[in-house]
């Protein structure tokens, strides 16, 4: 098996395909310990995931829920407890995480090129192996965990849906004596210098190592979306926040990247995508590390078991997993891209704590799929009404997109 990138989802794959006796190569195009843009957050759902790979946690800051915060309410709420996800997420700096999971794999057998970049070759329409570092490599099944989609997704077809939200956001570090902190902060009121209300949040994420990871995230469903300047929108939440977190100034220049929520194909004959090159980030928290994680390890799972037999079963078995609630999510950010219908939605969704509480529990996608409970009925109840409206809302998006298009967009994904 062949894996063309080593983020959590190619470092996933690897690990769980080396420790089932295959023979794997990654191929990263980073150096080892590279970075990777990101808020550094893990609900439980991702921290089950990092348990089913047997990694150890210990290097990371242990988080016990939220702190939702909608103009002057504030509520402080615990991860659900459900049978199926633990009581605690946590904070882990992407250099540090994604060097546990590679060695990880490293351990498990995985041979990991760093500093290599891979492109897959195509030979009648499958996809039988790579080039990387001026050589052919072959195998039977690529998994491509390039990331937001680009150059090798490009080959497999393998693009983001046009008519499909995505996502961009902007993060940095700074230090703060609240950096132990056991709660995730996020700002859901945002307004960019206009005053328009932004689909999205801003976060402050505590490490625990003296610094918090600060970011504001914004959906291209945004009024003014190609306008948005995030590096303005990053300074002035922090300026909402120095004084109470006693920021310290940026560590590093904020940085940003894409949030791919959606891909035209996820599978072909000779491979599949992963995480983010699937375009899989729930839409309504931002959160990817989980679904490249999970998607990782399904795809080696069913090499494991049936080498010829897995991309049309990998994207059969994802679709049941994943693909009604990200649908859902999509709807969703439609939905929110009108600041009067975010405005009133956010007012009920933190309005008493047990509604925050199931906001929190639906957004993150953490209902126990075995007892789905009230959680999973409001769901079931808002996928259906958003299937209502959904058709209306993307045409007002379309119409708006279309009269904002003469305006040079920065935000092209
Ligand atoms: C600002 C920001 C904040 C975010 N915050 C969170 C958060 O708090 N929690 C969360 O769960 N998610 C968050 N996300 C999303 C999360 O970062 C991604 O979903 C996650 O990194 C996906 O993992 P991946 O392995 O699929 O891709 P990546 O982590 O992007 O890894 C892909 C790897 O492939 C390599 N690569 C690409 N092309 C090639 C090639 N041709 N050959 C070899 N190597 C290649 C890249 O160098 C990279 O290392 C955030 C995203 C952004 C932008």
């Amino acid at each position: 098996m062949i894996v063309i990138g080593a983020g959590p989802a190619g470092a996933a794959a690897a690990m769980r395909a080396a420790g089932s006796g295959i023979t794997v190569t990654a191929f990263e195009k980073g150096a080892p310990g590279r970075d990777k843009v990101c808020g550094d957050g893990l609900t439980p759902r991702a921290v089950a995931a990092l348990d089913e790979l047997g990694v150890s946690l210990d290097d990371a800051h242990r988080i016990a829920g939220l702190r939702m915060i909608a103009g002057q309410r504030v509520r402080e709420l615990d991860w659900p407890a459900n049978g199926q996800f633990g009581p605690f997420g946590a904070v882990w700096p992407r250099r540090r995480l994604d060097s546990a999971l590679c060695d990880g794999a490293a351990a498990s057998g995985a041979e990991l090129c760093f500093g290599t970049e891979a492109l897959p070759i195509l030979e009648d329409g499958r996809a039988v192996g790579v080039t990387a570092g001026g050589e052919r490599w072959t195998a039977d099944l690529v998994v491509l965990a390039a990331g937001a989609q680009g150059q090798a997704a490009r080959m497999l077809g393998a693009l983001r849906d046009p008519d499909e939200p995505f996502g961009l956001a902007i993060r940095t570090y700074a230090e703060t004596p609240r950096h132990a902190e056991e709660y995730l902060e996020a700002c859901l009121t945002l307004r960019d210098p206009d005053g328009t209300a932004v689909p999205g949040y801003g976060w402050l994420f505590p490490a625990g190592d003296g610094t918090v990871n600060i970011g504001v995230g914004a959906l291209s469903t945004m009024k003014g979306f190609a306008k948005l300047n995030l590096n303005r929108l990053c300074d002035s939440y922090r300026d909402l926040v120095a004084d109470s977190w006693q920021l310290g100034p940026y560590l590093e220049r904020p940085r940003a990247w894409r949030l791919p929520m959606s891909a035209v194909r996820r599978h072909g004959p000779g491979w599949v995508a992963i995480g983010d090159a699937a375009g899989l980030i729930n839409p309504m928290n931002g959160e990817g590390i989980d679904y490249g994680l999970e998607t990782g390890i399904l795809a080696a799972d069913l090499f494991a078991a049936d080498p010829t037999a897995v991309p049309d079963t990998y994207d059969r078995l994802v679709a049941e997993r994943f693909d009604a609630f990200l649908r859902t999510g999509r709807r969703f950010s439609f939905l929110i891209g009108h600041p009067r219908i975010l405005r009133t939605g956010l007012r009920l969704a933190v309005g008493t704590d047990a509604i925050a509480r199931l906001t929190l529990q639906v957004m993150g996608n953490l209902i126990d799929n075995e007892t789905p409970g009230t959680a999973g009925r409001v769901l079931n109840v808002a996928d259906a009404a958003l299937a209502a409206v959904s058709p209306a809302l993307r045409r007002l998006h379309r119409r708006r997109t279309t009269r904002a298009r003469g305006t040079a967009s920065p935000n092209s994904a």
